[in-house]
């Protein structure tokens, strides 16, 4: 993510309620075009258990922020989940040089994984700021490969329809996941996988946040998985104190400061800015909504479309 622009999601409620209706052959359940979003609470028991999820995002700390307290949720109901950071950050810290700040941001992600308990990370090490000239096939087959192998069957990434998206590695990360979860079901899709035991396995569910305005149709009570987010984003350490430097600096060249924030690499400073900037969001976005603390997604679920002529219809073999 960058420093800025954490609150372009002004517009979301309004462009929720304008919602087109679903063209020909499109099943809004499965779309997600439904007129009031879902409110997803707490399951009792471990639903999620023989599950697995894919946090995937090109920059270490963009799941934390705006997924941290569902990726807590999905694991506390017995998830597995794995990290699939696409960029290799290079271009995320206040002073280092570029080498040293993959080895930071490197070093950020395994205290996340740890810290997050997600079972593994998987690096595709694009250059940070570049994706857009990557290949977006090339992305797309790395995804399908992970998607198989993992048997994935829920991902957290960027709305690939998310509006006025600045970072080229958020949409391009988006774009590749959206048509990877897909195609890493079908048997004419780079079958020569299947030659080293891979079977195919389409992503049956995704959640889908934007920095900007997007289609919320779920919205995730986190309520119960603060803590657990707040640890996952103090986890981002490098990234987080570049962001508070960065605040610092501006605020300096207007004349002012900010004592909480000072000095902007102490734990107490990074403390300070998460609590005003991330859980002061998502106390803002649960108020919508009548929860403490909440997250907002482009929910899109499995297809239905046939589950009541099946009910009605099938017989056993
Ligand atoms: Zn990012």
């Amino acid at each position: 993510m960058e420093r800025r622009e954490f609150f372009k999601r002004a517009a979301a409620a309004s462009l929720a309620s304008a919602a087109p209706a679903s063209g020909a052959g499109q099943n809004p359940t499965q779309t997600g075009l439904s007129p009031q979003p879902v409110i997803e609470r707490t399951a009792t028991g471990q639903p999620g258990k023989g599950k697995v999820f894919a946090l995937v995002t090109p920059h270490l700390d963009d799941g934390p922020i705006f997924a941290g307290g569902t990726v807590a949720k999905l694991l506390n109901e017995g998830y597995t989940g794995y990290l699939i950071r696409v960029s290799n950050d290079e271009k995320d810290s206040y002073n280092l040089t570029l080498g040293q700040t993959v080895l930071a941001n490197e070093q950020d992600t395994a205290e996340f994984v740890k810290t997050a308990g997600l079972k593994k990370w998987y690096d595709l090490s694009y250059r940070n700021h570049g994706l857009d000239d990557v290949s977006r096939m090339e992305i797309r087959v790395r995804m399908i490969f992970l998607f198989r192998l993992l048997q994935v069957d829920t991902v957290l990434s960027y709305d690939p329809w998310g509006h006025y998206e600045e970072n080229p590695d958020h949409y391009v990360t988006a774009q590749a996941v959206e048509a990877a979860c897909w195609m890493a079901g079908d048997h004419l899709d780079f079958p020569e996988q299947f030659e080293v035991g891979l079977k195919a396995h389409s992503v049956s569910e995704k959640y889908y946040f934007a920095r900007g305005p997007q289609l919320v149709n779920r919205v995730v009570d986190i309520g119960p998985t603060l803590d657990q987010k707040v640890a996952s984003i103090r986890s981002c350490k490098n990234m987080i104190d570049n962001m508070v430097h960065g605040v610092n600096d501006s605020l300096a060249a207007k004349g002012l400061r900010l004592a909480a924030f000072l000095p902007a690499d102490s734990q107490s400073a990074s403390e300070a800015f998460i609590q005003a900037s991330f859980v002061a969001r998502d106390h803002a976005v649960g108020a919508k909504y009548g929860l403490e603390y909440a997250e907002e997604f482009h929910y899109i679920g499995p297809d239905h479309t046939l589950d009541e002529y099946i009910a009605r219809h099938a017989t056993p073999v």
